[in-house]
């Protein structure tokens, strides 16, 4: 495949996610849009599975839609100086997600905002991501799928 079929296949499969880790001094208020609670929830039960209580409640955490992220970009999370950490999620990109789909966006944004990872290209022998935490901008194909779900699932929370 040419390299922009690469990509373009990217863009469809999984959208561009991802992460601009700024430093704001101001701080919105914290609120998690009913959408993304369900992937809240079961980022918390997947967190649970591994031993880990994770109280998303807790924590300094939002969750909203926005309108104005780079072209291509799926989601983004936003780290300000205060601790609170917002989540945005491209409300186009979101429409055209499966639930699957769906969870490894917010994961992978709570893969930054929860978790404080950062990004990870590596590849497999076949070429696929090893991890959620994934740029999508290369080094890697992504793939999401109930097949390979829990062993990405390690890999984040590990
Ligand atoms: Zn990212």
């Amino acid at each position: 495949m040419s390299h922009h079929a690469t990509r373009l296949l990217f863009f469809l499969v999984l959208g561009s996610l991802f992460v601009a880790c700024e430093k704001q001094s101001s701080s919105p208020s914290l609120t998690v849009d009913e959408a993304f609670q369900p992937y809240f929830e079961a980022f918390e039960a997947a967190g649970a599975e591994r031993g880990l209580a994770i109280e998303l409640g807790a924590e300094d955490i939002g969750a909203v839609f926005s309108s104005e992220l780079e072209t291509q970009m799926a989601g983004k999370c936003t780290k300000f100086s205060t601790g609170a950490r917002i989540i945005y999620i491209d409300q186009q990109s979101w429409a055209g997600r499966s639930e699957l789909q769906r969870e490894f966006l917010i994961f992978h944004e709570l893969g930054h905002c929860y978790l404080d990872r950062p990004h990870l290209d590596e590849a497999d022998a076949n070429g696929f991501c090893v991890s959620i935490m994934q740029s999508g901008e290369g080094g890697c194909t992504g793939r999401y799928t109930v097949l390979n779900r829990e062993r990405l699932l390690d890999e984040l929370f590990e």
